[in-house]
């Protein structure tokens, strides 16, 4: 455990009192030249990086007319100051969504606006100086862009794009942060974020399917690369072994398996994780999306199903076409894309699944609703679906199942902690304390219904849990992936 107090458990909502400068420490490495330059960004800080730095922010102020108006808009009534989980866990009055708002905003003024120019100091203007530069480094590697600070914003400003574009400027002045830059560079070279070859992902499944065959006594398939395949699936590369991750694939797997559908996943798009939305690189979003295109006209495949990932769902979702589009090649009677909770719920609905609740009996679970599914996407055809599929999901293959306080679930729900390109261990006290207003919601319900299982649809919330809940006491492997349920209660036709 490292040098620092995990936060106590109080109510979810609790106000601490501030501590100014509590987290001013925090800090996630920098990415050297060689994990900047495959992402097309400078190596260092040039000489000239602070006009480089104001050139950008101008550029984006044209291109993301959100920006300009976050910008100009925000009243300071304070509504955001007590909604982010990093605030509530860090108690630092910095990550109040206004005041790290306010990072960038005080050089947007100064170089922007006629007051900032002529009457800094009247309007909070600041000169962007190494020192702003640090502050930024710091405290914007201390949003996860969960977005639940714009819920509560009677203007509905998102620091989500604050942050993402605080990033692309420190990006393009050579102050890129060596996670998330050096794991899209892996995806270019390899495929995906663990740097797992061909032959290495080959192995593991040939592996799962003898793992399957031995459970169950049914041969499962997990196809790799095969043409003419029905359904793409494109799922973190988490899911090809990770605890609980890999129970999740076992779960997709069984699933087509039981519905007759062909499926195959891909060792050029075997990664559903985008990084490039968290370093705010429309670029490298793109670059990483069209590899999924081109997995999807080389293969053949009439449909495209993404596995539990969080964000990967909401750069799909709400980016896909736009990035990698048109997908007018696909079967038009499916969405594009399809999450698997919608394929495996619809299957359910129809009555194609045999399901045996009472496997699942020795768990009570909640389900925590990921930031990026709950506030930046949508699934099935129903407003609210992204939180209604997943539990009907969990009601079809548990009998005991609670769900946690109203004010921290759905659209409210807070983020685990993790998300954002912060699932590093060079932010480990970061990533505990930010898990506190989770923490503390899962221990009323463990306390009030003995909920021993917390689910989860997204790999940066489960690797993030497995890693954090024993901070708070809880145990590693509480976290499980929603299709390790259904993969539990489902019944293959002659299975032993
Ligand atoms: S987007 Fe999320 S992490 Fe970022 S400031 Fe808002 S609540 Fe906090
Ligand atoms: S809630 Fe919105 S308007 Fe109010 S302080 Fe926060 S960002 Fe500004």
């Amino acid at each position: 455990m490292a040098n620092f107090e995990t936060p106590e458990i109080k109510d979810p909502a609790h106000i601490p009192a501030l501590k100014p400068g509590a987290m001013g420490h925090s800090l996630p490495y920098v990415a050297q030249e060689k994990f900047q330059a495959p992402l097309g960004f400078p190596g260092e800080l040039a000489d000239d990086w602070k006009d480089v730095a104001i050139e950008k922010l101008g550029a984006l102020l044209k291109t993301n007319r959100g920006l300009r108006v976050f910008m100009d808009s925000c009243v300071k009534c304070g509504a955001c100051t007590d909604k982010c989980h990093y605030f509530l866990g860090t108690s630092d009055p910095r990550n109040m969504p206004v005041a790290r708002q306010d990072l960038l905003r005080g050089v947007y003024r100064r170089y922007f606006t006629l007051p900032g120019k002529y009457f800094p100091k009247l309007v909070g203007a600041t000169d962007l100086t190494e020192e702003v530069l640090d502050q930024w480094y710091s405290y914007f590697h201390q949003c996860s862009e969960c977005r639940r600070c714009s819920v509560y914003c009677p203007y509905g400003i998102d620091t989500a794009e604050i942050t993402m574009a605080t990033r692309e400027i420190m990006n393009a002045v050579g102050k890129g942060q060596k996670y998330s830059n050096e794991i899209i560079g892996k995806v270019f070279k390899i495929g995906n974020n663990l740097g797992l070859p061909q032959p290495a992902l080959e192995d593991t499944l040939l592996g799962l399917e003898e793992d399957v065959k031995d459970d169950t006594g049914v041969d499962v398939r997990f196809p790799l690369d095969e043409k003419g395949a029905e359904v793409l699936v494109v799922t973190p590369s988490a899911d090809f072994f990770a605890e609980p991750h890999v129970d999740g694939l076992i779960g997709y797997a069984k699933v087509f398996h039981a519905a007759g559908v062909s499926w195959t996943l891909s060792s050029h798009a075997s990664e559903a994780a985008n990084f490039g939305l968290f370093i705010g690189s429309p670029e490298n979003m793109k670059a990483i999306a069209m590899r999924i295109r081109e997995a999807a006209l080389e293969l053949g495949v009439k449909r495209i199903i993404f596995g539990e990932c969080g964000h990967a769902w909401r750069v799909a979702y709400s980016f896909l076409n736009t990035l990698a589009g048109p997908f007018d090649f696909l079967d038009p009677r499916y969405p594009v894309p399809q999450h698997i909770c919608e394929f495996t719920n619809d299957l359910i609905e129809r009555g194609v699944l045999t399901l045996n609740k009472s496997a699942n009996d020795h768990r009570r679970l909640t389900f925590h609703d990921s930031c990026n599914v709950a506030r930046a996407s949508r699934m099935g055809d129903t407003p609210g679906g992204q939180f209604t599929i997943p539990r009907a999901i969990i009601k079809a293959v548990c009998n005991h199942f609670y769900d946690m306080a109203p004010d921290t679930i759905g659209e409210a729900t807070y983020c685990c902690g993790g998300g954002g390109g912060l699932l590093t261990d060079d932010l480990i006290e970061l990533r505990v304390k930010g898990a506190l207003p989770r923490m503390s919601a899962l221990k009323e319900v463990v306390e009030d219904h003995g909920v021993t299982h917390m689910a989860a649809i997204c790999a940066i919330c489960k690797s993030q849990f497995a890693k954090v809940l024993p901070y708070y006491g809880f145990q590693m492997d509480q976290i499980v992936s929603v299709h390790q349920l259904v993969s539990d209660a489902i019944v293959l036709d002659g299975q032993h």
